[in-house]
């Protein structure tokens, strides 16, 4: 029942069209190979990222160790190499916490194999489906 309202709130309110489910690993994978959306555009020019440096806290703590089509390419200097694990666990940031959000697919991103999260649709496909033959099946009684 609880999970049927969480759902519901998503949906209707809060407009989102997945949900996570499953816990952290602690691979630590998502906190290398990042790309940074900043507003509506993905972080490709390395002047803006040292602005942005000395603005957001969460910033500061990325290195940048690439560039593709896509954009700047980070790693975050808060991951311990050895253990693979977050040095600044309690206190990072609310983007890491929130982590992974719907947002990501937006930017043509995924989920790491490993990743213990998993992103689920909060309509299943086949409700959408039914839902759509039921339409279709309306128009086709209006039309005749
Ligand atoms: S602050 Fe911690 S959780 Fe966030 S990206 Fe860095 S290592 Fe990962
Ligand atoms: S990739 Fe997934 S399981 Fe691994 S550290 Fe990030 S959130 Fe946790």
């Amino acid at each position: 029942m609880l999970e049927k309202i969480k759902r519901w709130i998503l949906a209707n309110i809060f407009r989102k069209h997945y949900y996570r489910t499953g816990k952290c690993k602690g691979c630590g994978e998502c906190c290398t190979h990042i790309y940074v959306k900043h507003f509506k555009h993905v972080l490709q020019d390395e002047k803006e990222f040292e602005r942005l440096q000395g603005l957001f806290g969460f910033y500061k703590g990325l290195k940048i160790i690439g560039k593709d089509d896509l954009g700047l390419i980070f790693e975050c200097t808060h991951l311990d190499s050895e253990t693979k694990r977050c040095k600044i666990h309690f206190f990072r940031p609310p983007i890491c916490r929130r982590y992974p959000q719907e947002e990501l697919f937006a930017m043509g991103g995924t989920l790491s194999d490993n990743c213990g999260f998993k992103m689920e649709p909060i309509i299943p496909f086949k409700d959408v489906l039914k839902s759509v033959e039921k339409k279709d099946k309306r128009k086709k009684i209006i039309r005749w």
